[in-house]
């Protein structure tokens, strides 16, 4: 390692107890997505306190601080800023349900910890282009009775990274980094390196409408919509079979409670759909023949059915470890020779989805997971069980990669940048975005 790299280590090392606190107090804090407010006031009062300046209040709850305004590539640090619906969990907010099940508050810390270290005077000086950090509100995906309200207070897009990018507040970012407590299972090293990838989805709203009766005095008066619903599963379930392991291919759903007696008919019912799969055109197949599954469903009890898709995440496009994470990854090693590294390779998917998919589809995205922690995501059995691997390796991690890319006048940076071709220029993701709204 050069010396610029032992200072950034030795920054974040001296610091370690005060990000260790902050992320005690994210994690029992946590918060939904869009109303990360706490969290994001933490994130913007300790880069504020390290000397920069923090813009606040980005769809609603983002914080953004650049260092280094010179021209050159720019690379943003990511970290999601909400917590997950998980009520069982133990240190689940009480009132809320929410919790930090799935280890946002170590990508916080990262970005707060590597902003502390490239802002020092000497490192920011080395470097050849501009680092942003960046806490983005909702990464993981809200019901649809929230989606509603939140369209009153302007979030159009689904997702935080996607109303972001709406709002042009990634216009100036060439490259990302994000990071991620591990998502494959079987994961044991430290360190997996390189950006996996994972399935995307489109949601479904499927209102099945149907006509009241007496469930008993007479039901041949009515069209039971819940039977129509419940065929509906069946038939879902009839064309798994023509699903190929190729595609990771998952549908699942429920019914909403629309709080109907027993002894009613229900005239309507609400399922909510996530179709998910590793291609967009596998997504679009599979989406297809569920709405035949419901239609089909309606048509057979004589009710009438109607869908709306709406806007999920994209899928994550698989990138394999660039030369920046390779040797920061060695830096840490260096430092800690315990610390473990694996690489992500092709039999790798993650099958749960992440708006880190869609700006994998218009920028390169470099991306780490780290240990630190135990049990399922999401799951009430989540444990933090290293503090060092989940709150203060990954802040390390996110340093020497940004500087890896800008030292030498940002050599890596532009080498990426120019090997890169996204799939959607920000123009056409916005305009695949807006046909499912
Ligand atoms: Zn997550």
């Amino acid at each position: 390692m050069d010396h610029l790299e032992q200072k950034i280590l030795s920054i974040i090392d001296e610091h370690a107890e005060e990000l260790k606190e902050i992320a005690t107090k994210i994690y029992y804090n946590a918060e939904r997505g869009f109303a990360e407010h706490e969290t994001a006031k933490a994130a913007a009062d300790f880069l504020r306190k390290y000397g920069m300046d923090p813009k606040e209040g980005l769809a609603l709850t983002g914080v953004k601080a650049n260092i280094n305004e010179s021209e050159g590539p720019s690379v943003a640090l990511i970290g999601e800023l909400d917590g997950i619906g998980c009520p069982a969990h133990p240190d689940a907010v009480k009132a809320t349900g929410i919790s930090h099940a799935c280890g946002h508050e170590a990508q916080m810390i990262a970005i707060m910890g590597a902003a502390l270290a490239l802002n020092d005077p000497e490192v920011k000086a080395a470097l050849g282009g501009k680092a942003i950090f960046f806490g983005v509100p909702a990464e993981e995906n809200l019901s649809a009775d929230i989606k509603e309200e939140l369209l009153k207070d302007g979030i159009v897009f689904n997702g935080g990274k996607s109303e972001l990018i709406r709002r042009g507040e990634f216009d100036d970012v060439d490259i990302s980094i994000t990071s991620h407590v591990h998502m494959v299972g079987g994961t044991t090293a430290d360190l997996l390196l390189g950006n996996v990838a994972s399935t995307g989805f489109v949601s479904k709203s499927v209102h099945m409408k149907g006509k009241a009766a007496h469930a008993a005095a007479a039901p041949h008066d009515g069209v039971n919509a819940l039977n129509a619903a419940t065929l509906g599963f069946s038939a879902m379930a009839m064309i798994r079979e023509t699903f190929q392991e190729k595609d990771a291919v998952r549908v699942h759903g429920q019914i909403r409670d629309d709080g109907f007696p027993c002894q009613t008919i229900p005239d309507h019912v609400h399922v909510d759909l996530m179709v998910r799969a590793k291609t967009l055109e596998a997504i679009n197949k599979t989406s297809a023949k569920v709405d035949r599954a419901y239609e089909g469903a309606a048509h057979a009890i004589g009710a009438d059915c109607e869908i709306v898709t709406t806007q999920g995440y994209l899928p994550v496009i698989q990138r394999y470890a660039d030369q920046a994470l390779i040797d920061a990854a060695d830096v840490l090693k260096e430092q800690v020779p315990e610390t473990t590294i694996q690489h992500i390779n092709d039999d790798m998917i993650n099958f749960a989805s992440t708006d880190a998919g869609d700006l994998t589809h218009i920028m390169p995205v470099l991306n780490f997971t780290f240990g630190g922690a135990e049990g399922a995501l999401h799951s009430k059995d989540y444990r933090i069980t290293d503090e060092y691997k989940l709150h203060i390796m990954p802040a390390k991690m996110m340093a020497i990669t940004a500087y890896r890319l800008l030292k030498d006048g940002a050599a890596e940076a532009k080498a990426i940048i120019d090997g890169f071709t996204p799939v959607m220029t920000k123009e056409e993701y916005i305009a695949y975005a807006e046909a499912l709204h």
